[in-house]
């Protein structure tokens, strides 16, 4: 049963889903299937210090910043959290639109890194009368893993290699989540986050499809 962390005294508490895993498991594309299928679903936009790959659409994707911005950012206490990711850049969670969307009572999806997702579960007392859920999106096996992130194509052999290495201390860590998914497929994956989100979720149900293990 997925067991949620609750804060405040807040009557209907809005549901705040934290999805991490390991690099290329597929958190980008499980989200962006959430966002096609689900607009009621918010998702958080990232700011990062890294370049935009092809296609990729400041504001939609992510906030492109500087390291400058992202310092300003860090210092006037802009973000929920932020993270250095496979040692090259930083990535981070602006707090306000967080926090309005879950006053305005909508599900609101995060998809960041481990290390964020631990940082999110630290501050969690920072957004009164959040259920927060945290999610491990996991590979079928560790070849498919090593497979999407040499088929993806979008990083130098150098890189590749640097992210495996966070990738299987990344594995390590599914035992600290609430609730694990198994990305197969990415719509059965989404489809299984967003039940995690609304239906089922105010009385603790999880989806009881055989692709989800639990912690
Ligand atoms: P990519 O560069 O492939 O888009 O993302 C690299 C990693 O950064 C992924 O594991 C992704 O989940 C993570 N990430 C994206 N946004 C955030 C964020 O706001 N905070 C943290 N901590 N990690 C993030």
């Amino acid at each position: 049963m997925a067991e949620a962390v609750v804060t405040g005294e807040h009557p209907a508490p809005t549901r705040l889903v934290v999805l991490a895993g390991p690099t290329a498991v597929g958190k980008g594309t499980v989200a962006a299937a959430v966002r096609a299928d689900h607009p009621d679903v918010w998702l958080s936009v990232s700011a990062t210090t890294r370049p935009p790959r092809p296609g990729e659409v400041d504001g939609v994707h992510y906030r492109f910043v500087s390291d400058e911005e992202f310092d300003r950012m860090i210092a006037e206490d802009e973000l929920l959290e932020w993270a250095t990711v496979h040692k090259v850049a930083r990535y981070g969670t602006p707090r306000k639109p967080v926090e309005e969307a879950l006053a305005a009572g909508r599900p609101a999806l995060l998809e960041i890194d481990l290390q964020g997702a631990r940082k999110v579960r630290e501050s969690l007392d920072r957004i009164p009368g959040v259920e927060a859920v945290f999610v491990f999106l996991a590979p079928p096996s560790w070849e498919e893993l090593v497979r999407r992130l040499v088929g993806r194509g979008t990083e130098t052999e150098a890189e590749r290699e640097r992210r495996l290495e966070t990738a299987k201390v990344e594995l390590a860590a599914e035992a600290e989540f609430d609730v694990t998914i198994v990305n197969r497929e990415v719509r059965a994956a989404a489809d299984e986050l967003v039940a995690l989100m609304t239906l089922g979720a105010r009385d603790g149900a999880s989806t009881p499809d055989p692709q989800t293990s639990e912690a």
